[in-house]
């Protein structure tokens, strides 16, 4: 049976006191399941009113959607790993497409700022994903996996074995249109083969490879379908919480 992980990235949305209703309302419905793990990645804000909802949830884990890479100083308006640890957070998403195409992050950065988790105690959620001109000219899986590599360059097998990863095709967040599931199984399997070359061994292809790119309680069970896929990774369908809680129990 397939560990899962569910994933929340509510982005630029939840203040704090919508994000403590939305965790009432969701603890109020969600009962553990053992072959899953849920996760939350609330704007900064708002980290601490879900930390505290979820305090006595193993199966439950908060994250921050960004950090930098230096561990402290004077970086104003940053965010360090330290901090954000600090504050109750496991996990951080790295390389997220809006990070990268927003904002300008280079795969140099995604490297830094996975090494910067790591020091902190942070789990990385490495995000990997192609464009829609890049699909179009059959480079797909050649991106994701330079992406991928870029972001665990320098990594020891220890650390390759223990982050997270997700492929999200950029024509596909947020705009309604997923990847059909054998696209989505050509780059997972793609994805599983680089961390087990880069890992150099059977617990870096354990890795937990996640589906992130308009998910929503219609579509997630053919997703979760797909061999290779062990999760998923959702924005707008995550902020609904009846919505998200038919998504995480799926
Ligand atoms: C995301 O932000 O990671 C994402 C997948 O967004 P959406 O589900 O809205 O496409």
């Amino acid at each position: 049976m397939k560990s899962l992980v569910f994933a929340a990235n509510w982005k630029m949305n939840q203040a704090p006191a919508d994000a403590a209703l939305f965790m009432r309302t969701f603890l109020g419905q969600y009962t553990r399941q053992n072959d899953r793990r849920v996760l939350f990645f609330p704007p900064a804000v708002s980290l601490h009113a879900v930390v505290e909802a979820i305090h006595d949830r193993a199966d439950l884990q908060a994250g921050v959607q960004n950090i930098h890479w230096e561990d402290s100083g004077a970086f104003t308006g940053e965010l360090s790993a330290g901090l954000a640890r600090g504050a109750g957070a496991r996990y951080v998403l790295i390389g997220h497409s809006e990070r990268r195409h927003l904002f300008g992050e280079t795969e140099a950065d995604t490297a830094k700022k996975v090494a910067a988790a790591v020091r902190a105690g942070l789990t990385p959620l490495i995000c990997v994903g192609e464009t829609l001109p890049q699909r179009e000219a059959g480079e797909t899986l050649a991106i994701i996996r330079r992406q991928l590599h870029a972001a665990l360059e320098g990594q020891d097998a220890g650390v390759v074995a223990s982050v997270l990863v997700a492929y999200e095709p950029v024509w596909a967040i947020g705009t309604g249109r997923t990847a059909t599931p054998p696209d989505a199984a050509e780059a997972h399997a793609a994805l599983k083969a680089e961390l087990r070359e880069l890992g150099g061994g059977e617990r870096s292809g354990a890795v937990p490879v996640l589906y992130g790119g308009s998910v929503n309680r219609s579509n997630v069970a053919g997703l979760l379908a797909v061999d290779d896929v062990d999760g998923v990774l959702v924005g707008g369908a995550s902020l609904d919480a009846e919505q998200w809680l038919a998504i995480a129990r799926s």
